[in-house]
């Protein structure tokens, strides 16, 4: 999506880690006329999977959830880091290892909001070693729900996240797909 790397170019800046900040339009303040426009690009990728609803993970995938979810006119359900009083036992959960903080969330998922014969996009901002993503599959399957598709805003593709996920059988789309970056030579698009 030209708009979207045109945008990442831009502003995106390289840290130590691997970790390509973009929290200036995509997830901490949101340009949400852009989030708009990637929510009408998923859409024009999933529209005929039968999307029933959109899941992701707080907080940062919270945002572009919603926007697609407007285009596919579905709700959003986003899985928890920490469990808070008032959903008791009654929920879906699994591990996943975070990428930029470096410690283990358990995510989890009320039942009341997750159950057969919903059919699932999976969203987030970024697609890294594909913890996150393959945590929220998991928690699919318990709920006997079907994943139609795991879309990110964007896919570091030198790190196999994305590739597992597709041999494993999922649809993974990702609108702006990195090839490779550092500080010296920049942002290299595939
Ligand atoms: P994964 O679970 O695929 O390894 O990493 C995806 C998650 O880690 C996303 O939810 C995202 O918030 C975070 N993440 C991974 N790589 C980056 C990055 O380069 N920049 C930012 N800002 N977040 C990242």
């Amino acid at each position: 999506m030209k708009l979207l790397e045109d945008r990442i170019r831009q502003d995106g800046k390289i840290f130590p880690g691997d970790v390509l900040k973009v929290d200036s339009f995509l997830n901490h303040r949101i340009d949400v006329a852009l989030l708009s426009q990637i929510g009408k690009e998923f859409y024009k990728r999933y529209q005929n999977e039968g999307v029933s609803l959109i899941l992701t993970v707080e907080a940062s995938g919270i945002g572009v959830a919603c926007l697609a979810a407007e285009a596919f006119g579905c709700p959003v359900l986003f899985a928890k880091k920490s469990k808070t009083s008032n959903i008791g036992d009654n929920f879906w959960s699994a591990t996943a290892h975070s990428y930029t903080h470096g410690n283990d969330n358990t995510l989890i998922v009320s039942k009341d909001y997750l159950g057969k014969g919903e059919r699932i996009l999976i969203l987030d901002d970024f697609l890294a070693n594909g913890c996150a993503a393959t945590a929220l599959t998991e928690i699919c399957a318990q709920a006997g729900t079907t994943v139609v598709g795991i879309g990110a805003v964007i896919e570091k593709t030198y790190q196999k996240g994305g590739d597992a996920l597709r041999q494993k059988g999922f649809r993974v789309e990702s609108l702006a797909r990195i090839a490779s970056m550092s500080p010296e030579a920049g942002i290299k698009f595939c």
